[in-house]
């Protein structure tokens, strides 16, 4: 049975799959079985194949397409989006599906724009991103040609146009609603949550949001259905995912591997170890935005709730390394000097915050820092935790700070001590 249903079309030979090769390889089986099934079944099927959101938060993404409003009194008018607007650091998943399988992510969304009754698609992908684009786009016309999008798909009185929006360039952009504004021509700042974008969404209206790699696990959920697909983890969550390393190992990558398969075998096993003469000194289990967990959690399961019990998240599976002759502090200032200015500027805590928390990390970091200065990022990181702000940028900014503290504690002090950074 298939157990790399993201990457079965990925190989060193297939630059891009383009739709000949997509449909010879099962392509859009999915997509017709879900459109011979009443969309409330292809709902719950998605719930309770307990496929959990790909973009980083790992919400159960049935459960959301289930609060869509459907039936007498809703909107007609009803989107799905695809949040493709990878820029969380260390993060580069997404990019390999949109430009080696772009059909798969299409599939996906052909069929959760069904589930849910919507006639148009945005892909809201990262202006970088232009080879992904230029696939997809392509992709687009090949499937309109083959009458699997476009209007009246397999002679139904179903329809459905997908357009890729590139973006202007802005991390904040990701965050589901701040991209909802930013695809209506509006600034991209998020919005108050709720009403949740199912509810009131894109012009007001329901609108879904997932993550590239999430569109791209229904086809093969819905084809193989639940219990398949529960089949694919290891541990306590479903499916399979694609992991990634990079920091100073031997293979920096990106694997399709089972949920739940433990960091250790992530790290070592795939991407090779350590490199010669260093050691694991900690890592960011989920992208920038994360809790630094340390050696002890090696042997952990990369799923959702366990990577949250041990004072962390999973975020985006994409794991960044760090070793015992890189400087913590340099590595946290480089990250909360993206945040800073990433930050939109909506809210106080985060558009002034973080910027003074880069200043007092820059201090310590050149050997000027202050005793006090330890209490004072304790201090600023609670002024920008959660509910303190608009959306998650700035609580997330926060985590690899407050962790560092804790795990890295002697590292600020031998800074403040020395009068420089230790690791120069
Ligand atoms: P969130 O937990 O607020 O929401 C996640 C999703 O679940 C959203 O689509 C939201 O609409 C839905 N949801 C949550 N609670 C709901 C409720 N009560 N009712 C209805 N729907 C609900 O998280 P978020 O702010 O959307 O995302 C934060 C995550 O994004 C972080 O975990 C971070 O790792 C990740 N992230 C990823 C990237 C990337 O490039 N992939 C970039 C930045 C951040």
């Amino acid at each position: 049975m298939l157990t790399n249903p993201l990457t079965k079309n990925i190989s060193k030979e297939n630059t891009a799959a383009d739709i000949t090769q997509y449909l010879d390889n099962d392509g859009y089986q999915g997509w017709r079985k879900a459109h011979s099934m009443v969309p409330d079944d292809i709902i719950n099927l998605v719930k309770d194949g307990g496929l959990r959101g790909r973009g980083g938060a790992g919400f159960n993404t049935g459960l959301k397409w289930s609060f869509v409003p459907r039936g007498e009194g809703s909107p007609e008018q009803k989107f799905v989006v695809c949040n493709a607007d990878e820029m969380e650091p260390g993060t580069f998943k997404d990019r390999l599906l949109m430009e080696r399988d772009p059909h798969l992510l299409l599939e996906g969304m052909a069929i959760a724009a069904y589930a849910i009754g919507a006639s148009i698609g945005y892909i809201f992908i990262r202006g970088e991103y232009h080879l992904a684009a230029e696939r997809l786009e392509r992709a687009i016309e090949e499937a309109k040609s083959q009458g699997l999008i476009g209007k009246n798909i397999f002679d139904s009185d179903f329809s459905l146009e997908i357009f890729v929006h590139r973006s202007a360039g802005n991390y904040i952009c990701g965050e589901e609603t701040a991209l909802l504004n930013a695809l209506e021509g509006q600034r991209a700042i998020p919005r108050a949550k709720p009403p949740f974008p199912q509810v009131s969404g894109l012009w007001g209206k329901p609108t879904v949001v997932n993550n590239v790699e999430t569109f791209c696990n229904i086809p093969h959920l819905v084809a193989y259905g639940v219990d398949w697909y529960r089949g694919l983890g290891v541990g306590q969550d479903a499916g399979s995912k694609i992991f990634g390393v990079s920091g100073k190992v031997k293979n920096p990558g990106t694997w399709e591997l089972p949920m739940g398969t433990p960091i250790r075998e992530i790290i070592e096993q795939y991407a090779g170890g350590m490199r010669d003469g260093l050691r694991l000194k900690g890592f960011l289990p989920g992208g920038g935005s994360t809790d630094f967990l340390g050696p002890d959690h090696l042997d952990l399961p990369m799923d959702y709730d366990v990577i949250g019990k041990a004072g962390s998240r999973m975020g985006t599976g994409t794991i960044i390394v760090l070793d015992d002759k890189t400087c913590p502090i340099g590595l946290v200032l480089n990250l909360t000097q993206f945040f800073a200015r990433e930050s939109c500027g909506w809210c106080t805590p985060c558009r002034d915050g973080l910027p003074w928390i880069v200043k007092v990390l820059q201090r310590i970091e050149s050997g000027e820092g202050l005793p006090e200065d330890l209490e004072l990022l304790h201090e600023q990181c609670k002024r920008i935790a959660p509910g303190k702000t608009f959306c998650a940028l700035a609580p997330g900014a926060a985590e690899p700070i407050q962790s560092s503290l804790k795990l890295f504690e002697q590292d600020y002090i031998d800074h403040i001590k020395k009068g420089c950074c230790p690791y120069k």
